[in-house]
């Protein structure tokens, strides 16, 4: 899957609406410090669902929402879409908060829970921890990682770490119906 384009409005920064089409190649975003380079990268995470404000250098929720200066008003709500190619696909994955801290997902158009985002993004080798975004100072700690994390590394972007998490969620289940079962005879031994 390959990101295709951006379309920001409101967020940080961003004021205006602005689409940025991704070069099949590479893209490189110039500009002044300041200018809000890294705000397109806190976008990227943002709507792909990152619930840390720190990784996103916010504060608070609504903080990622333009919040005005001397020429424009504050914004109303932030929005971020992200447009991927997926084969001869085109798949959109979308977020959207307003100022009163009322937020959602669309996954091309639809509204979708954080869950279905995280599900898509699993299978389509992005895992909970977004490896395609190397960000300053991740270099040196994918290197001096342990061979389990390397190993665990490499099985979310090889789209296989869902299975480990559905497996997860299977054991938590199993191990509640033996709960469950466990009552049941226990009731059963009680009524003979
Ligand atoms: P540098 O080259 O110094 O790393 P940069 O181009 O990466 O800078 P950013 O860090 O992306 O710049 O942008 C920082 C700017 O974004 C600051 O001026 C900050 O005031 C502005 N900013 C952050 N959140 C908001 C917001 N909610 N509303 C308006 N502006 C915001």
């Amino acid at each position: 899957m390959i990101l295709k384009e951006i379309f920001i409005k409101g967020f940080k920064s961003f004021a205006e609406p602005v689409r940025l089409e991704i070069s099949n190649r590479v893209t490189a975003i110039v500009g002044p410090n300041g200018s809000g380079k890294s705000n397109v990268v806190d976008a990227i995470r943002w709507v792909l669902g990152e619930q840390s404000m720190k990784e996103i250098r916010a504060q608070e929720r609504e903080d990622v929402v333009f919040w005005g200066n001397e020429k424009k008003p504050p914004a109303q709500f932030a929005y971020v879409e992200l447009v991927f190619e997926n084969g001869n696909e085109r798949v959109s994955i979308a977020r959207e908060l307003s100022r009163d801290g009322t937020g959602k997902y669309l996954l091309n158009g639809d509204i979708a829970r954080l869950k279905d985002i995280r599900d898509f993004l699993m299978q389509h080798g992005y895992g909970k921890n977004p490896y395609s975004i190397i960000g300053q100072g991740q270099i040196d700690r994918i290197v001096s990682s342990t061979p389990e994390n390397l190993r665990t590394m490499i099985e979310e972007i090889a789209g296989i770490g869902i299975y480990r998490e559905k497996k997860k969620e299977a054991l938590s289940k199993l191990e509640t119906t033996q709960i469950n079962l466990n009552r049941i005879s226990d009731i059963l031994f009680e009524m003979d």
